[in-house]
């Protein structure tokens, strides 16, 4: 049965981990992977995860199965903090909320869910967008169709292109948005951009799905939240897939949740049902230690002031980092756009030719389409990069 299949490539981000972690320059900088790190360098346990852990290990009580919906009082609480407490559709009973194995299973849980509801449905979804999604939806058996999103030379959101394209698109369609901080570009939609857009989700009969991975990341977890928030407001159907990878420091727990806002309360019960029969037929139930912590951060006011504090701490970080890239680089070109952008990636728009002098001669690693973790960064290095960067662009 196996002979027949071939070894795949190996996945580029792995591969340049590799090099990177065999290249012997004691000054190499990794902005290639994903993870938020401090100026240290490191992604350390944050110290109001390692103290919720502490009171888990002395209180949790059993390990026994749990079921496919996970945690109700982690779902619950996560409901609160993307929609914020006071939000009308929890007020309304139309929310549900499960827990997942990471933002990767509430995506593609929401692309089983998808397929429930309309097996030949169609999902846009923005031109970049984070290597993963098209994989994940498309593997549910979906139709990806692209809108355009970020205009190449500016590196800013084409919001005429997006629009015209969504025009296109046809009642029951589903349009995939980045919460906050846009992975690979961290080009965000603004205040009026996100009003626009629901104007025409809803003009239209679209379905919005947002995917938000890293609320507290941008400016801040309510001001992050807000563009989903006034959506979920107006609109009487709304698919969200959150991640507590990042802000959480939590990536190998595999927490995360999935969302639904459905029209009435009786309609969100029904939903469900088939969401968590789809859940019992692929993974039977989410790991539980992840969201257990963050259960125990949300439920304690104490941990919860300290979690928020050491994440402003971590957004605070990339948007100084952000500022004092685009001051070094100003003599060089234009390179505002990164102060502008949020969240921990930005494009530098330099070419694959340029990304490999940077490697080779420079020991700074990025992908190939020159996306940088800006965390990846320190004050320390900053200028090492900035130089090796305006050399290339130079
Ligand atoms: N969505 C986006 C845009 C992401 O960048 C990520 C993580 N890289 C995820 C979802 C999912 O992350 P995880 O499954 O690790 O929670």
């Amino acid at each position: 049965m196996f002979e027949q299949l071939k070894t795949l490539p190996q996945d580029p981000i792995l591969g340049l981990m590799k090099t990177f972690r065999e290249d012997p320059r004691s000054d190499k900088v990794d902005l290639g992977v994903g993870v938020y790190r401090d100026e240290a360098g490191e992604t350390p346990i944050m110290a109001a995860v390692q103290a919720a852990q502490q009171r888990l290990l002395e209180t949790e009580t059993t390990k026994a199965y749990i079921g496919p919906a996970g945690a109700e009082g982690f779902n619950r609480l996560m409901g609160q903090l993307v929609l914020g407490a006071e939000h009308p559709a929890l007020k309304e009973q139309r929310v549900n909320v499960v827990q997942t194995p990471g933002g990767c299973g509430a995506l593609r849980m929401a692309a089983e869910f998808l397929k429930l509801c309309k097996p030949d449905a169609t999902v846009w979804v923005s031109t970049p967008t984070w290597a993963n999604h098209i994989p994940l939806l498309g593997g549910a058996g979906l139709t990806i169709r692209e809108y355009p999103y970020l205009d190449p030379s500016s590196l800013s959101v084409n919001f005429d292109a997006m629009v015209d394209c969504l025009e296109q698109a046809e009642a029951g369609d589903v349009v995939l948005l980045h919460g906050c901080c846009h992975n690979p570009s961290g080009a965000d939609l603004d205040a009026d951009q996100w009003t626009a857009i629901t104007d025409l989700i809803e003009r239209k009969g679209l379905l919005p799905f947002i995917d938000i991975a890293y609320q507290g990341l941008g400016e801040g977890l309510d001001k992050d939240a807000d563009g989903v928030r006034r959506l979920a407001e107006r609109l009487p159907e709304v698919i969200i897939a959150s991640s507590c990878s990042k802000n959480f420091g939590l990536y190998r727990e595999r927490t995360g949740a999935l969302m639904l806002i459905s029209a009435t309360a009786q309609q969100g019960l029904a939903a469900t049902s088939q969401l968590l029969s789809a859940i019992r037929s692929h993974y039977s139930m989410p790991p539980s230690h992840g969201a257990a912590v963050v259960e125990m951060i949300l439920d304690t006011p104490e941990l919860m002031q300290q979690w928020q504090g050491e994440l402003d701490a971590m957004c605070s970080r990339i948007l100084e980092l952000r500022a004092a890239l685009s001051q070094a680089l100003a003599p060089a070109g234009d390179f505002s756009f990164i102060e502008r952008q949020r969240g921990m990636f930005s494009f530098l728009g330099v070419s694959p030719e340029q990304v490999k002098i940077l490697r080779e001669e420079f020991g700074i690693y990025m992908l190939d389409s020159s996306r940088i973790n800006i965390a990846g960064m320190s004050t320390t290095t900053l200028p090492r990069v900035a130089e090796a960067i305006a050399d290339v662009v130079g």
